[in-house]
């Protein structure tokens, strides 16, 4: 091949038809390149369903595009030449192809961003790098929202989005009434409610090849190949979607924050992972979702509920990201020193939350979210883990976790090293959140009830504990009131029990 005008270089994550660096492609000119690279892999050690997830659907969109008409270069993982990095493969396709220029679509990590600002000089060709548009909200706007407010906050933000964008808006006033329908949002499960059947795929024969060379190449990696079932094309994961808005979607709303035993995906959609590789668009999501609710399929709670999240949150951590890294990933607000507990990479431990938890991450490589704020979150928060830590593991064992989404998720709302740019508080808990939530203390070895007891469930030591070691730098928190209040009324005596307990569980941790 020789006298390409534009090479277009794809990443992973990038498998969308409209992407930006491909909407002016000249099928006659340009070639399209893809790179499969093992540094990319490893540089945390990814859940070998989220390797097997990214390579697979990434062959399939190749594929795609050929079946366009477009000129594909693809390379993959086993490739004897493959250099293993973005650089060196940019590298080779240039020298194979001698383009005039290379068109990229900005990546979803500063750290990649930083390379290819690097990529121009080092191949002495221009390199341009296009926004990624694959979003409501571009960097740019959410830079003017931000730009003069003291305090960033979601709903402010939320509610910004939705008289913008339209979504769920009836001319100028929110569907419904109101703006958020979270209070009713937290209903317990009751034990014999009827789930909808889990989302899945059977794998075709190119996931079966990519299944064959992750099980060889990422043996030694936490979490379970076998039971694979992720949709890997747009259609696929299209079909999900609207198996989840038929099926699911309307008792979303009212066990949002539930949590049970032996049962991972409640009536969850489970489709970060799809939304996040560019398989499905996150204006169709909220489009599906709102229509049924026009519909009168799906109540109120339930659609408001899940379109905060897609329109909200999603959008609102973006843009907290971009805003705010590199120095975000640096900020250690709580001065939190402890390693990481083994368990969390074997999922062997006696509190049962946290082995469902870690073990449904281990099979899944997916938890949903309450499941990764209040259980594996709030534990990394209560023991005081060191940030980097718990952020590389949610990296790694999530088939849906790149870091722009995960780090906000982690650094800021799980564990607040931030020190509140994205939320107001720790969503620091004990056991009796875990209780009231979920199924899962009736079969601990534990006691949620006690506090100070060998028997004792470990979470309410740890949350005393954190509020006692972290008064002086978040007793003034006005959302702190109430836990200190309570605090300041607790007798020395049982103060200091407490504190023993948590030395006893915090050395067991680490023994
Ligand atoms: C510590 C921690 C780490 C997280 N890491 C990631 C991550 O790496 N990647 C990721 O996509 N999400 C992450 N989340 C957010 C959320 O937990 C997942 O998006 C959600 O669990 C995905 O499952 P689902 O598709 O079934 O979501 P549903 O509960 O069905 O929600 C629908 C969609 O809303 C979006 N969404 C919901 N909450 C958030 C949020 N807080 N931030 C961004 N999008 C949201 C997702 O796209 C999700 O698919 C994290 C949350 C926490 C607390
Ligand atoms: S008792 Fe404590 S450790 Fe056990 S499941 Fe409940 S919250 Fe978790």
């Amino acid at each position: 091949m020789s006298g390409v005008e534009t090479l277009r270089f794809l990443l992973g994550d990038q498998l969308t038809q409209d992407l930006s660096s491909l909407r002016d492609i000249d099928p006659a000119r340009d070639v399209v390149v893809m790179a499969e690279v093992a540094e990319e892999t490893t540089y945390v050690p990814h859940h070998p369903k989220k390797i097997a997830l990214i390579l697979s659907a990434m062959r399939h969109f190749a594929a795609e595009l050929a079946a366009e008409g477009l000129r594909v270069d693809y390379v993959r993982l086993d490739d004897p030449d493959n250099s293993g990095s973005f650089g060196g493969e940019l590298r080779r396709a240039a020298a194979r192809h001698r383009p005039r220029r290379v068109v990229v679509c900005e990546p979803g990590e500063y750290r990649v961003l930083e390379a290819m600002r690097g990529w121009s000089e080092a191949l002495e060709l221009p390199v341009e790098i296009r926004d990624d548009d694959r979003f409501l909200c571009s960097r740019r706007d959410f830079a003017d929202w931000a730009g003069g407010r003291r305090q960033l906050r979601m709903e402010h933000f939320y509610r910004w989005m939705r008289r913008r964008s339209g979504i769920l808006m009836a001319g100028n006033a929110p569907k419904g009434g109101d703006w958020n329908f979270d209070k009713e949002n937290r209903k317990r499960l009751p034990a014999d409610t009827a789930l909808p059947p889990s989302p899945a795929v059977a794998p075709d024969a190119v996931t079966t090849e990519v299944l064959d060379l992750v099980g060889r190449r990422f043996a030694g990696h936490f979490g379970r190949l076998e039971g694979f079932d992720f949709a890997v094309t747009r259609r696929d994961a299209l079909a999900l979607l609207q198996g989840f808005v038929d099926g699911a979607l309307p008792r979303f709303g009212d066990y949002q924050d539930a949590m049970k035993q032996d049962a991972a995906v409640l009536f969850h959609a489970v489709i970060s992972p799809y939304l996040n590789l560019g398989l499905l668009d996150p204006r169709e999501v909220c489009a599906a979702v709102e229509a049924a609710y026009d519909a009168g399929r799906v109540p109120i709670n339930a659609a408001e509920g899940f379109i905060r999240q897609v329109l909200g949150w999603r959008e609102y951590v973006r843009g907290i990201y971009w805003l705010k890294m590199p120095d975000y990933a640096e900020t250690n607000a709580l001065a939190a020193e402890r390693p990481l507990p083994g368990f969390y990479w074997t999922a062997e431990t006696e509190m049962n939350c946290l082995r469902q938890c870690l073990g449904q991450t281990r099979d899944l490589a997916y938890a949903h979210h309450i499941q990764r704020l209040m259980v594996t979150g709030n534990f990394a928060l209560l023991l005081g883990v060191r940030p980097k830590e718990i952020c590389d593991w949610y990296l790694a064992v999530y088939a849906d976790a790149f870091e722009w989404v995960e780090l906000p998720n982690t650094h800021g709302m799980a564990i607040h090293a931030d020190g509140g740019v994205l939320g107001s508080k720790p969503y620091a808990a004990s056991g009796k959140y875990i209780d009231r939530m979920s199924d899962y203390c009736r079969n601990c070895a534990y006691d949620v009830k006690t506090t100070a007891e060998e028997t004792s469930c470990p979470f309410n030591a740890l949350y005393w504990n954190f509020l006692i070691e972290q008064e002086a730098r978040i007793g003034k928190n006005p959302r702190m009131a109430m836990p200190y209040r309570n605090l300041a009324r607790m007798d020395p005596e049982k103060r200091q029990a407490i504190a023993a307990r948590a030395r006893q569980v915090i050395a067991g941790f680490y023994a």
